[in-house]
């Protein structure tokens, strides 16, 4: 592996990026069957960081396989709640222990700062604390029941999940799923984006050699979409696909699992309004909507892309914002540099697609304001388009970068019905000082989370997330993991 860039002289490279790479099954690395890998590539270098190995259908039936017959196991059907939740715990010491190594994957192959993906494996560390109290919590209830019958319910975990992560956030997409799915009892296959595969690949190694979870409950398949992914989300003997990703894919997910009636969550994408009413502090709005959509370079689900801002307080508040986006382009660099909090973007296509939206922006008239570009390092700087209305391309579609569409309004009414134009429903935010106003939008907005004077809190693990509308379907976190990961059984017992 090069270790030579013009701007990166030391990039860090872990001992994990020489071993080869197979899927882990049932406890054990395990060459891909067909011997076919793709290359893992540092979109900071554009060089091969290492290879990942491409599933086929003997790989997926193979984990599928592994995780059908840990699930009907004694090691894991027939442990305790307190076992299960003390696994969980382990896992979270694993991860904790290791989080310096995992954090590095991660921004060596998305290019996402340290500082960021750092956070987000400590997150992740939450999360399965959080999960780890489920399983001696997961009660049933007793029914109304004749004189001579007992009714009751029990919660029953679904069997096979198969759990597909975006590459924006591997260790906090994944983490959201496998911790609840396995609190609940079920077992799962794996795979996260083939841009990112690995710090889950790590993490599952790392848990097999130091925790007691038994082979075959946590397995990981890597590979594309469009050929592993798709084989996993067909597969008949799969219960569950959780799902994290685009909304074009997620539909084909939802199409894909109606042959065998799989249950299926999805977390899909969104086009996030941030409000900010004339009676707002100015200041603190306009720092804290140019993090919710910088942060990560725009490339997360909830970054607050469409701003409309009171026409009192417009050009102000414009003013301001600005004075952000400069001091955020001089935060852009090496992932890797503690200062760094916009790295490049995740791959050459991914960038193209960004800049594309900035010569559209450009080409429909619009004022773009900073919009640094480097196409040798694949960076995109703070872009705030002005001069559009809701209804342009830019301002609809999910772009996914550093790129935010400036929109106005006169009165709160207005402010929602904008917002609510879109397709998407993932998180909204609004900045005023009058809280009955920003209750009466929170009803109003629709969007499964809503911010109220400060956004991009993704402190998850005990309030439910997930979107409205195409942003998806179900909840995770909180206590409607329960419903995402189990189904309810009816028992009549006559006595
Ligand atoms: P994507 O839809 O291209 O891919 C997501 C995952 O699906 C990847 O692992 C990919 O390999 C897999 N995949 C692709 N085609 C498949 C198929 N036919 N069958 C099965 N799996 C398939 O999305 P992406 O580019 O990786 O991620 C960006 C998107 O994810 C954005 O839209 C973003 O908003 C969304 N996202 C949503 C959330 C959320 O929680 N709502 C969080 C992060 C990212």
């Amino acid at each position: 592996m090069s270790t030579q860039h013009p701007l990166t002289p030391n990039r860090p490279a872990p001992a994990f990026l020489d071993q080869s790479h197979g899927h882990f099954i049932d406890g054990r690395d395990q060459p891909p069957a067909g011997g076919v890998h793709v290359p893992s590539i540092d979109p900071m270098t554009e060089r091969t960081l290492t290879n990942i190995a491409v599933g086929d259908q003997q790989d997926v039936d193979l984990a599928v396989a592994a995780a059908r017959r840990a699930f009907g196991s004694a090691d894991w059907a027939g442990i305790t709640p307190e076992r299960r939740s003390r696994v969980l715990h382990q896992i979270a010491d694993v991860m904790e222990a290791n989080a310096e190594e995992l954090a590095t994957l991660d921004s060596l192959e998305m290019g996402g700062p340290f500082v960021g993906t750092r956070w987000m494996v400590h997150h992740t560390v939450e999360v399965f604390r959080h999960a780890a109290g489920w399983p001696t919590r997961i009660y049933g209830t007793t029914a109304p029941s004749a004189p001579t019958q007992l009714k009751y319910t029990t919660r029953r975990p679904l069997g096979v999940v198969v759990a597909i992560a975006s590459w924006n956030g591997p260790m906090l997409q994944m983490g959201y799923k496998v911790a609840p799915a396995l609190a609940t009892g079920n077992t799962v296959v794996a795979k996260p984006s083939e841009q990112s595969s690995l710090s889950w690949l790590r993490l599952t190694q790392l848990i097999h050699e130091h925790t007691d979870l038994p082979d075959g409950v946590l397995n990981v398949v890597t590979g594309p979409g469009p050929t592993t992914g798709e084989l996993l989300i067909t597969h008949p003997d799969v219960d569950k696909v959780s799902f994290t990703g685009s909304t074009a894919v997620g539909k084909h997910v939802l199409e894909a699992s109606k042959d065998s009636l799989k249950r299926v969550t999805l977390e899909l994408g969104g086009k996030s309004p941030v409000i900010v009413l004339d009676d707002a502090d100015l200041n603190e709005a306009a720092a804290s909507a140019a993090l919710g959509y910088l942060a990560g370079s725009g490339q997360g689900c909830v970054a607050g892309s469409r701003i409309l801002v009171q026409e009192s307080v417009r050009e102000e508040f414009t003013r301001l914002l600005t004075e952000q986006l400069a001091n955020w382009s001089k935060a852009m660099g090496d992932p890797f540099e503690a200062t760094t909090v916009m790295g490049p973007l995740a791959s050459r296509a991914h960038y193209e697609k960004v800049t594309g939206y900035i010569d559209l922006a450009r080409s429909l008239g619009a004022e773009v304001i900073t919009a640094e570009t480097d196409e040798n390092d694949l960076f995109v700087g703070p872009t705030l388009v002005t001069g559009l209305d809701n209804s342009s391309r830019v301002a609809q579609e999910e772009i996914f970068g550093p790129v935010a569409v400036l929109l106005s309004f006169d009165d709160a009414a207005e402010a929602v019905r904008i917002a609510n134009d879109t397709r998407y429903g993932l998180a909204a935010t609004v900045y005023t000082n009058n809280l009955a106003e920003a209750h009466r939008m929170a009803e109003r907005l629709q969007a499964g989370t809503v911010w109220i004077n400060g956004g991009h809190d993704m402190s998850t693990g005990p309030l439910p997330f997930g979107g409205m509308k195409e942003s998806g379907i179900g909840r995770e976190h909180g206590p409607d993991v329960i419903d995402a990961y189990t189904e309810t059984k009816a028992v009549v017992i006559n006595l």
